[in-house]
């Protein structure tokens, strides 16, 4: 399984910003080894151009950030995953905590994206990640098991090679706190017995990122961890040096 780097500009850089950025990485990341993968999920309006510029960061896979569960339709706002992938973007996240919460996505919906998008042909990170009130009142397996249930319920498992997990813990979110190594350790072990015992067998090909805070100082520790297959990083990764310390570490 490679290791995933994934970056999430969430409403930053317009089209014009994301290729210099873009191209900045892929030149840091030219010699990127052959067993990590990285994707950009960038801005809706930045994709189109993003994915024509493509050719200047080859080392750079790119993402959209959300997307609707149909193939088209009146659906004011959304986008499908057919216009992302014929936008160059052949990955899109689901379910981050910005859109639980912000835009009350509930659990039922986000297994729906993640389903159709799979289905559509692109790579799909389900996110997953508990409050602190959860995690407080000793719900931390209980969220993250619902989450993975209702993500994953409608998914084929032929598509797993081209789906993964981030467990962000919603406190450690944009906040500079990053969860601990022990933290980390408990959470992944609890999403990984999920898929394993969902999937029996194949539970261990599935990747899990971690990501909250990711800066370049503690990537490598975080990279190091048992059942840490990745990271998805937001604010640290909208500047090309950062993001390809964080990516090479
Ligand atoms: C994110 O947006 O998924 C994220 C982890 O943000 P940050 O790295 O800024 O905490």
């Amino acid at each position: 399984m490679k290791l995933l780097l994934a970056a999430n500009w969430k409403m930053y850089k317009t089209g014009e910003e994301a290729v210099l950025t873009l191209t900045d990485l892929g030149r840091r990341l030219s010699s990127l080894p052959e067993d990590r993968q990285v994707i950009v999920f960038v801005p809706f309006t930045a994709l189109a151009q993003a994915g024509q510029a493509r050719a200047a960061f080859p080392a750079v896979s790119l993402g959209a950030q959300n997307c609707y569960p149909a193939e088209e339709g009146a659906f004011t706002g959304e986008i499908s995953p057919a216009m992302i992938r014929a936008a160059g973007g052949t990955w899109v996240l689901a379910g981050h905590s910005e859109r639980r919460s912000l835009f009350q996505e509930s659990d039922l919906l986000i297994g729906r994206k993640t389903a159709f998008a799979l289905k559509a042909g692109l790579g799909v990170i389900l996110c997953v990640g508990e409050s602190l009130p959860e995690r407080e009142r000793g719900d931390l397996q209980p969220v993250l098991e619902r989450q993975l249930e209702a993500g994953l319920a409608a998914v084929d498992p032929v598509f797993l090679p081209r789906f993964a997990v981030a467990y962000e813990p919603v406190w450690a979110i944009g906040t500079g706190r990053v969860a601990g190594p022990a933290e980390i350790l408990e959470s992944h072990a609890v999403i990984r017995a999920f898929l394993e015992r969902k999937y029996a067998g194949r539970g261990g090909e599935i990747g899990i990122l971690y990501g909250g805070s990711v800066k370049p100082d503690n990537a490598g520790t975080i990279l190091g961890l048992d059942n840490v297959n990745g990271v998805l990083v937001g604010g640290a990764s909208l500047q090309a040096e950062s993001f390809s310390a964080i990516a090479l570490a």
